[in-house]
């Protein structure tokens, strides 16, 4: 009988509402909820059943394959007490503090707002700080909006994950202070720093890190070509200036964690990490930064040994489940996104979003010609001249280092892979829609940026979670065939075409 690991004795486990369990990890400071499989085989673990055998016997509403692979996963969250655990626990608590009064700037992402309005347009603008609701009262900015007879009657209250916030109304779809379609109200009358933090953020990113706050930029200026020609025009000393103090003054920030995930169950320390990403942050093609990243990935499972005896397929009762096939998992995906994407569609339409409809149907089709099941007359790509949207896109979301920000390094290049490749099959729909061959710059930009809006919303952002395994097959340069463990466990029935939820 091959022994299992106990589940470690230090954790905090409460039941979630639906009866999923929630796991508090005070060494990691992580956590894990645990989906309604998982939950199943933690209890029976806990319960006392220690071997392949007697945990499936205990588990028996699930087939062996896919106890076996929860508990590969609960491994991987660092949840058992094994020598992948004790290996790495060293590692948490030890993070370096922050520095935030120095900017990292890349030069080729500075981004002057060319003011045209359209970031304004369909989105919650919050939160609303006192100092920008005292310069709507103190000013009367509402005087002419339809509605509002007060400083008080331009907010409404959202719920967020961050609890409630405050968030300026809306008007025919855009911001109550957007004035005449491209002026803001806020800053017309009481300048650049009373506006909402995001709006002074905006497009950049923020990542706290030990050497700096690094700086990306999230894809969602419509007038790039424009915006990073007024950027590069300002020196870079200039716009880190004007950063710091956007900072200072209370922007979101995100935090580089320490350790980093590289990989299921993989941590490194952020120094090991910030060296690899010292050496791929400037690079033109995703591609060539792939396989310095899975070097990372395999030098780290080396070091942390073979994998456990419990761990052989042969170990378990029933057929052991085939290595995940890369260009299987690979293919599986677009229709997974497809799927989200058609639910997003229907449900924007009963919101009588039309804008979100429309978007999400762009995506969906898009994968469509992505996938070869619908052919375009041919296109070409034409060259830029200026800021180059692939460059920006992929240089800006390297360098606020968001490929490991709350996800393993493997799956956020996935991820970046995916969109970059999803960006481009919308950009030569756009122009096909209009029956025009050359891809222009702009149809570049609205692909890049319905892909990244559309990939970033609640459902579509839930499949790709439970397609981990998928989207980092999904890597460019990967052979197929049999894939690596640090693939990790594909979603039961994602191959065999199988729509995935959440489990
Ligand atoms: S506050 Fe001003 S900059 Fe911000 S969204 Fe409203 S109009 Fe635009």
């Amino acid at each position: 009988m091959v022994p299992l690991p106990p589940i470690r004795d230090d954790l905090e486990t409460r039941p979630a509402d639906d009866g999923t369990l929630v796991i508090e990890d005070p060494i990691t400071g992580h956590r894990t909820h645990l989906g309604p499989q998982s939950a199943a085989v933690w209890r029976a673990r806990a319960a006392g059943a220690d071997s392949p055998l007697a945990l499936c016997a205990a588990a028996s509403e699930l087939a062996p394959g896919v106890v076996r692979e929860r508990l590969m996963q609960i491994r991987d969250a660092l949840l058992l007490d094994d020598a992948r655990f004790r290996a790495q626990r060293g590692l948490f608590g030890r993070a370096e503090a922050p520095m935030v009064d120095r900017i990292l700037l890349d030069p080729d992402l500075r981004h002057r707002c060319v003011r045209c309005g359209s970031s304004c347009l369909g989105v919650d603008i919050g939160p609303i700080s006192d100092r920008t609701l005292d310069a709507v009262r103190d000013h009367r900015l509402w005087a002419g909006t339809p509605d509002a007879e007060s400083a008080a009657e331009t907010v409404q209250r959202r719920i967020t994950e961050q609890g409630p916030v405050r968030v300026f109304t809306h008007v025919d779809g855009a911001c109550v202070m957007l004035r005449g379609g491209d002026r803001c109200a806020v800053h017309a009358a009481a300048g650049e720093a009373a506006k909402p933090a995001g709006c002074r953020q905006f497009p950049y990113t923020f990542t706290a890190t030990p050497a700096g706050v690094a700086v990306g930029l999230q894809f969602e200026c419509r007038s790039l070509i424009e915006s990073a020609a007024a950027g590069r025009a300002e020196p870079v000393s200039e716009r880190a200036a004007a950063l710091r103090r956007i900072v200072a003054d209370g922007a979101a920030v995100s935090r580089l964690p320490d350790p980093v995930t590289v990989g299921p169950g993989l941590f490194v320390p952020a120094a090991r990490y910030l060296k690899w990403w010292a050496a791929v942050a400037r690079v033109e093609r995703l591609a060539e930064a792939v396989p310095s990243a899975i070097a990372l990935v395999e030098a780290r499972a080396a070091e942390l040994g073979p994998e456990p005896a419990w761990l052989e397929p042969g170990a378990w009762p029933g057929p052991p489940s085939p290595p995940p096939d890369i260009a299987a998992l690979r293919d599986a995906l677009p229709s997974q996104i497809m799927g989200a994407c058609a639910w997003l569609t229907r449900d924007a339409a009963g919101r009588r979003d039309l804008v979100e409809q429309e978007q999400a149907e762009l995506v969906r089709k898009a994968l469509l010609v992505q996938t070869g099941a619908v052919r375009l007359p041919p296109t070409v790509f034409t060259p830029t001249g200026g800021a180059d949207p692939w460059r920006v896109a992929l240089r800006g979301a390297l360098a606020d280092h968001r490929v490991v920000l709350g996800i393993d390094l493997l799956q956020g290049l996935g991820r970046l892979q995916v969109w970059l490749a999803l960006g481009r099959a919308v950009a030569r729909l756009r122009a096909a829609q209009v029956s025009r061959r050359p891809v222009r710059a702009q149809d570049a930009i609205d692909g890049l940026l319905v892909a990244h809006r559309i990939l970033r919303t609640g459902v579509v952002d839930q499949t790709l979670r439970a397609c981990h395994a998928a989207v980092r097959a999904a890597l460019p340069g990967l052979p197929p065939g049999p894939g690596p463990h640090w693939l990790g466990v594909p979603a039961p029935g994602l191959s065999a075409g199988g729509r995935v939820g959440v489990s």
